[in-house]
């Protein structure tokens, strides 16, 4: 004890070093960027929130690329907006906080990122300005019949043959697959997984029925029968493949856990106005202490997924994007669910928005890797380094 007291004085001497500011605030710059979004979402999306209905926000995903918002993430000189992940996660919060299907869009810059950071020059100049310019938007098609959590157990297969793959196989589940223009892959290729993009007017490429999710979005199923794409559209194969293509993947689990946070934040506002003014025995129901913890407590699990999540993001490592992942798919389902109980009878009826939050959240413990599989990989990371050894 007597050390830890010593050193801590020694640094305390040291004077400049000392700070107490672990910065938990927002810098002058990202705070302009919150309250731009802020803005932008309250003026342009509030009014159709909560119409979509299961549709794609299309004039949405135009306005927020034309305002700048789209790629936020990606480098400048693909056409992106060349800030840090943190930053367009504080956007992304903005725009949830009053539209999560808004929201949804900007989780697609995912795809894009992984591009960015293992794909190759020619993939980056194909792909990138086209996604942030015009909107050209990739899938991410891994989830197979037999091949959910399991990844490794995938069945599509690629074979190199001169200048081109062939690709047979499926895909199930797949996100906004009616307005992607490409699908990054995960696929087998005989020297163990990698991840092809195929573009949707490839031959042998087949857009199949979509089931419609509990939020009532669709997802839709792939097929490939001998799927002819350009050699160059491997994004990466070989020893180490699958590897890369997990750890690219780390930003993506950041943008999921944004999303979730988002979500809860648009659940808790509304639970907070109506607990202002919802009267029963006379008084404000806010008034009442089982109301006032419930509210407390979700907006303790909401600000502890939050601040789970900018540190992923200001480092995503595996074991930080799966603990800010995991944290925020449980915390949004217990939000959501406690906002809908604030309303009552109301919250539960269709066409509230606290009921089409509840049902979009609870696919945040499924979608991307299930809350357990992100857990499996934080208990890896633990009894491997320990927590907070990595320094
Ligand atoms: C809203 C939504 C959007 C999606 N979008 C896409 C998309 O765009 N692209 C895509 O490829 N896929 C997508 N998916 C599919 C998603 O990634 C899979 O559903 C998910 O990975 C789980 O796979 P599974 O459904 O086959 O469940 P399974 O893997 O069969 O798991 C069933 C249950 O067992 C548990 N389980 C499995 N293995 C373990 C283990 N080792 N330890 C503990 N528990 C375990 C799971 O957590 C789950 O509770 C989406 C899913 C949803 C719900």
């Amino acid at each position: 004890m007597a050390l830890v007291l010593g050193s801590s004085r020694s640094i305390r001497d040291r004077g400049e070093r000392v700070s107490n500011a672990m910065d938990f605030r927002p810098t002058a710059e990202q705070a302009l960027l919150k309250s731009t979004a802020r803005k932008l979402a309250e003026e342009c999306f509030r009014a159709s929130a909560f119409k979509w209905k299961g549709e794609y926000p299309q004039a949405n995903e135009k306005f927020l690329r034309e305002q700048g918002f789209y790629g936020v993430s990606l480098p400048q000189e693909y056409g992106g907006g060349g800030l840090t992940l943190l930053e367009e996660l504080l956007i992304l919060e903005e725009v949830g906080r009053v539209c999560p299907d808004t929201a949804s869009l900007l989780t697609l810059s995912g795809p894009p990122r992984i591009i960015a950071e293992i794909g190759s020059e020619r993939l980056k100049r194909k792909y990138l300005p086209a996604f942030c310019h015009d909107g050209q938007k990739i899938g991410i098609a891994i989830s197979e019949a037999e091949a959910g959590s399991a990844v490794t157990e995938l069945r599509s297969k690629a074979r190199v043959d001169g200048s081109k793959v062939v690709v047979d196989g499926g895909k199930i589940f797949i996100s906004h697959a009616e307005v992607c223009a490409t699908f990054l892959t995960f696929v087998k290729f005989d020297d163990g997984i990698g991840a092809v993009l195929i573009d949707r007017g490839a031959p042998g490429f087949q857009l199949g029925k979509p089931d419609i999710n509990m939020a009532g979005h669709r997802q839709h199923s792939l097929f490939f029968d001998g799927c002819e794409i350009p050699a160059e559209n491997i994004l990466t194969h070989g020893k180490d493949a699958f590897k890369r293509l997990i750890q690219a993947f780390n930003a993506e689990r950041c943008l999921s856990a944004a999303w979730a946070v988002s979500i809860a934040l648009c659940a808790f506002d509304f639970a907070v106005e109506y607990a202002r003014q919802r009267k029963q025995f006379g008084r404000r129901i806010g008034d009442f202490q089982g109301i006032q913890w419930m509210l407390a407590e979700m907006a303790m699990k909401i600000e502890a997924a939050r601040l789970l999540a900018y540190q992923a993001a200001m480092e995503p490592t595996r074991l930080k994007s799966s603990m800010a992942k995991a944290m925020a798919g449980e915390m949004v389902e217990k939000v959501t669910s406690d906002a809908l109980q604030i309303f009552g009878g109301y919250g539960y009826m269709r066409e509230h928005p606290a009921e089409y939050l509840y049902r979009l959240a609870r696919g945040r413990r499924i979608a991307g890797g299930t809350v357990e599989v992100q857990k499996n990989m934080v208990a890896d990371e633990l009894l491997r380094k320990g927590l907070n050894r990595e320094e």
